[in-house]
């Protein structure tokens, strides 16, 4: 007989109603099974008794043994403490209770022996150990089975409630014994030889009870990888049944716009990267199946003329295109890349913002739904209802982040059939999170940038050293060249930060008095149109000097420009100062990026600038990133779902994570459907994860 592990939590012998409610509402565990996944933090040491005498001042969580010999109360400003005073051979220290006294009075007997654990604390010449778990020596002994204890998530109102790790523990033990530890495998025999996996029975057993640090450390990376295993797994399924189901536009021919421009016209010849990029696309447009590619490539790694060829793959087969970016100014300047490449091809290629007037808008609206116009460019004016097309065939999106997911259905609703689709961004995601969050879209990168560029010279300066910093901006002025000084703009603080930018402003122009100089300033408190002015400035060349707040992050291309000053540096993340840097770097000249910072750094901010003045490749950074901020924060709350991971660590378990994905795809390609019985396992599994919406509730 097996014991069913959707048996709510409440049948389990020492649980009951009370603690039922508690569990349920503190930490979401309803049922057996739920309990049996209340995986622990960590495990701590309980063979290791320390004497009073051996406690260090910095100690973390110790074990001692030894005698309460007496309470006290103190009056605080609030209520009372209760204080303990415990005793060994070797000396003593305090036990302290900030609640829960009456019980600690009521049930703890003086002069006995007693195992307590917990974090010291030195305050006032003594040691004192808050809220410490206590249990009698005697008890103790009898009880000690393993070695490695768990340590349980637990939180305030548990606490509080008298549900202890200790109790946790006990429920725990409970369950084993009520199931005698049997659990259903969950993973193929084939496997788990191939693996050397341990069973499903032993990694529960171990991870809540390990018998030794080698059996702890087998049943983690099983858990993990099963854990990773049918994430994976869902995504590639789900990229299966995208590519089987949604019929795209096959795109057969390469025609006479891609075969001329390519021998004719390529303004340079394409790196190995892009043309690697280029063929993947490819075939995705030639089958059947719709295109849904993300293309990761850094800052200047020529994504645009990617996304041209693309367009000019999808006019050859008499289909339109269209290039959704994230700003006019972006638009503005894909539309002029664009004309410039698409010169002497004859193609019609218009663009679409919110200021576009009446008249060029029924002239789009026209062109675009009688199939004149080929390829239309512009803002998130691309999605409102009006704009109609004959047949979109390609819809490309740039710098992704700035649209969401919600905008990427809209394009594709612009058509009875949906258009292939390729995202665009600057901003890389490191390959393990990208396998996690869009492993339902393919992925190609960009990896190597044009040949020729001279790496961005980036040093970190302090503010005092700012005059020497000016002395360079001059230099590099009088030289002809051009410079960007960036201001943070931190919504929670903005007035402080506009205070900020508008000092620093005043004292630019001070320091490079008109009319020798000219600077431009761009902030987004300002109207579309002045921003515009004062971008078109600097982009031909009249200003020397732009001032701005983040606003110049996305994409604008001077190459003149070869300065890059960031103030208050500390206060970027990694991926926009990145980003920032970017802007520089893109003539012919030798570029530089300063990052000036007051004198006190936090660590994370020490991390960050140590990392942009040692490497300037985005993906490294973006592991760094990953690391310092987390999964949650870099994706957003959108995708966060997927990254409630109950076990593993995306960063921590890298190596768990491709090798998980490896088998996955191995697996489905060789059974897509997992009908063969030798993936019977995998199927029931899978279909039981199904029914717990808060493992797949990022799925749509
Ligand atoms: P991003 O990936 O940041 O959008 P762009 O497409 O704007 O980069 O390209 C950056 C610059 O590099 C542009 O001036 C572009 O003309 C140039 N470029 C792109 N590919 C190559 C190449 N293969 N060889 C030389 N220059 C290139
Ligand atoms: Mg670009």
């Amino acid at each position: 007989m097996s014991i069913n592990l959707q048996t709510p939590i409440d049948y389990l012998k020492g649980v009951g109603p009370n603690r039922a409610d508690l569990l349920r509402n503190e930490l979401q565990i309803r049922t057996y099974q739920d309990l049996i996944n209340l995986f622990p933090n960590r495990h701590i040491d309980r063979t290791t008794y320390y004497k009073i005498n051996q406690l260090q001042r910095n100690s973390a969580e110790v074990q001692i043994i030894g005698k309460i010999t007496g309470f006290k109360d103190v009056a605080q400003k609030r209520g009372k403490r209760l204080v303990a005073t415990f005793e060994d051979d070797t000396g003593r220290i305090e036990l302290v209770w900030f609640r829960g006294q009456k019980w600690v009075r009521d049930s703890i007997k003086l002069n006995t022996p007693y195992v307590i654990f917990g974090k010291t604390n030195w305050f006032n010449g003594v040691f004192n150990m808050p809220h410490p778990e206590l249990e009698p020596l005697k008890t103790h002994e009898q009880n000690l089975r393993s070695s490695m204890q768990a340590v349980y998530p637990s939180t305030e109102k548990l606490a509080n409630k008298g549900i202890t790790n200790r109790v946790m523990s006990k429920i725990m033990q409970n369950l084993f014994l009520e199931t005698k530890g049997r659990f259903t495998e969950t993973l193929p025999n084939h496997l788990i030889s191939e693996l050397k996996l341990i069973s499903k029975s032993d990694a529960l057993f171990n991870i809540h009870f390990p018998k030794n640090q080698e059996l702890l450390t087998r049943a983690e990376f099983r858990l993990k990888f099963e854990e990773l295993f049918y994430i994976q797994l869902q995504l590639i399924l789900k990229n299966l049944i995208h590519k089987s189901k949604i019929k795209g536009f096959p795109f057969e021919t390469v025609g006479h716009y891609f075969n001329s421009f390519y021998k004719s016209h390529l303004p340079f010849n394409l790196t190995n990267a892009q043309k690697r990029v280029l063929k993947e696309i490819r075939q995705d447009l030639g089958s059947n199946a719709q295109m849904n590619r993300l293309l990761q490539g850094d800052v200047g790694s020529g994504k645009t003329i990617v996304a041209f060829m693309s367009m000019l793959m999808a006019l050859d087969n008499g289909f339109q295109a269209c290039l959704m970016a994230p700003t006019e100014i972006l638009s503005a300047q894909h539309y002029q890349g664009l004309i410039n490449l698409s010169k002497s091809l004859n193609i019609s290629i218009k663009i679409l913002t919110g200021s576009s007037n009446t008249l060029e808008r029924r002239e789009i609206h026209e062109s675009l739904e009688n199939g004149k116009l080929q390829i239309l460019i512009g803002t998130h004016a691309l999605l409102e209802d009006k704009v109609k097309f004959k047949n979109l065939g390609l819809a490309i999106i740039d710098e992704q982040h700035r649209f969401g997911v919600a905008q990427r259905s809209k394009l594709w609703k612009k058509n009875t059939s949906p258009p292939h689709i390729l995202v665009m961004t600057a901003t890389p995601i490191p390959r393990t999170l990208a396998m996690s969050v869009y492993g339902d879209l393919d992925i190609s990168i960009i990896d190597e940038l044009p040949p020729g560029r001279q790496a961005i010279k980036t040093v970190h300066r302090y503010d005092k050293n700012r005059l020497r910093v000016l002395r360079f901006i001059r230099d590099e002025i009088d030289k002809g060249r051009q410079v960007y000084i960036v201001y943070p703009l931190i919504q929670e603080s903005e007035k402080l930060d506009y205070k900020d930018l508008m000092d620093g402003y005043e004292s630019i122009v001070r320091d490079f008095p008109q009319p020798k100089y000219q600077i431009s300033i761009v902030h987004g408190k300002m109207k579309p149109k002045d921003k515009d002015y004062e971008m078109q400035r600097f982009v031909k060349g009249e200003t020397q000097i732009m001032v701005a707040t983040t606003v110049i992050e996305v994409g604008v291309n001077v190459p003149n420009a070869s300065v890059m000053i960031i103030e208050s540096a500390e206060r970027f993340g990694l991926s926009q100062l990145h980003q920032l840097r970017g802007r520089v770097g893109r003539g012919a000249e030798q570029s530089y990026c300063i990052l000036m910072t007051g004198h006190k750094l936090s660590q994370d901010s020490k991390t960050r600038l140590e990392t942009m003045t040692r490497t300037s490749d985005g993906f490294e950074i973006a592991e760094v990133d990953l690391k310092l901020r987390g999964p949650g924060d870099i994706m957003g709350t959108q995708q966060s779902g997927v990254l409630n991971l109950k076990i593993a660590n995306i960063v921590k378990d890298k190596d768990i994570l491709q090798s998980a994905r490896f088998y996955a795809k191995h697996i489905l390609n060789k059974d897509p459907s997992l009908a063969q019985p030798e993936h019977k396992t995998i199927l029931n599994t899978y279909r039981q994860l199904g029914k717990y919406k808060n493992i797949w509730n990022y799925i749509s």
